[in-house]
């Protein structure tokens, strides 16, 4: 099953009031769209714009996102989507309201595993409370309750069915549920969640923001790598030249501080390491700037979601001296990294005139990186 998932996202939300529309209102330092999309971090990922919102979509910095134009209903956006993938190779699609930026991927497996067998799933959660009708502030009658659900995002269809669905659709349905149904599919409910609430009044954001702080999802990584010392003039440290009586071998520049923190990434991301994403058996990479791996490192990261908390580089050197150089080294990562230099710890020690460090043969160094989910 190759799976495309449709970010819906170019309604304007009048119910919340003035202002921008709430799929690019900032929740805890980002747009909402912005976790929404991180939430399908790994598949295909559309989203549905209003042809305005084309500057906003372009400052979400979120790499491989295809835009799409919407139309003026939900239904004719989803439609703009599905006639967008008509002749890829995707299999199935699901699809999802921009502004319920707390869904997990636990939902979302549950949704992918039901199409296994069935030719649409959507997430419900079934109504617990009593059920009222009322009138003029009155309660006017009780309801059962047995039987409803509230439904949920994404909903996830195979994609020849939806995109016939919607084709014979006269419109107007209030989900994708509901046009998947009129086409005679059967849409299997799958357990929803509770916090993948949808944005529509301004509360909702105090509860959204609330649930966000309580997630905490955070991946520890750590690099270590050797470079001997060859002829030459200088060596590149954490991306700064430092003059010196030896120089690095190795393949790239072999700035042995920047593969070990680009290792401590991968090492995160359970992604092996530098060798495995650049083979060093390619000549493409032969004397290539080491930062180049470090900016794929970071990019592979924020492509699954994460964003770099802090990093701590070891170098282990007899010479040359790297503590007057540590300004330099943190004004060079900070911008690849995408964090302020006080998150940013370079050290170096001298190993004691012992080992194959302390008898000048080479530099060793050590990295840890934290990575933070959202
Ligand atoms: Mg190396």
């Amino acid at each position: 099953m190759t799976i495309a998932a449709i970010i819906v996202a170019a309604g304007r939300g009048t119910r919340m009031g003035e202002g921008l529309p709430k799929q690019w209102r900032d929740l805890g330092g980002q747009p909402v769209l912005a976790h929404s999309l991180r939430a399908f971090a790994g598949l295909r990922r559309i989203l549905v714009i209003h042809p305005e919102d084309r500057a906003r979509a372009a400052a979400l910095g979120i790499a491989g996102v295809e835009l799409v134009e919407g139309g003026a209903t939900r239904d004719a956006s989803v439609r703009a989507a599905l006639a967008y993938l008509e002749g890829s190779d995707v299999t199935a699609v699901l699809i999802h309201d921009g502004a319920r930026p707390l869904v997990s991927a636990a939902c979302i497996a549950r949704v992918v595993a039901a199409l296994d067998q069935f030719s649409g799933a959507a997430p419900a959660l079934a109504v617990t409370d009593a059920l009222w009708t009322g009138g003029a502030g009155l309660v006017t009658g009780t309801r059962d309750r047995s039987g409803l659900y509230r439904a949920q995002t994404p909903q996830g269809f195979r994609f020849p069915e939806i995109l016939a669905a919607h084709r014979a659709h006269p419109g107007g349905a209030a989900d994708d549920v509901e046009v998947a149904r009129a086409a005679g599919l059967d849409v299997a409910i799958v357990e929803g969640e509770e916090e993948n609430i949808k944005l529509t009044f301004p509360g909702d954001f105090a509860r959204a923001l609330r649930h966000l702080q309580g997630r905490m999802d955070i991946r520890l990584g750590n690099g270590y790598d050797v470079h001997a010392f060859t002829e030459g003039d200088h060596v590149w440290l954490c991306g700064v030249k430092i003059p010196h009586t030896a120089g690095l071998l190795g393949h790239s520049d072999a700035d042995v501080a920047l593969h070990a923190l680009a290792d401590a990434i991968y090492g995160a991301l359970a992604e092996g390491d530098i060798g495995r994403h650049f083979p060093p058996s390619e000549p493409e990479w032969r004397g290539k700037a080491s930062a180049h791996f470090l900016r794929h490192a970071v990019d592979l990261a924020a492509a699954r979601g994460y964003r770099i908390g802090n990093v701590d580089v070891t170098i282990i050197a007899e010479r040359p001296r790297v503590g007057p150089h540590v300004a330099a080294m943190q004004a060079v990562l900070a911008p690849i990294l995408g964090i302020a230099a006080d998150r940013i710890s370079v050290k170096a020690t001298t190993s004691e005139k012992l080992g194959f460090v302390g008898r000048e043969e080479g530099i060793e160094a050590f990295a840890s990186a934290l990575l933070i989910a959202g």
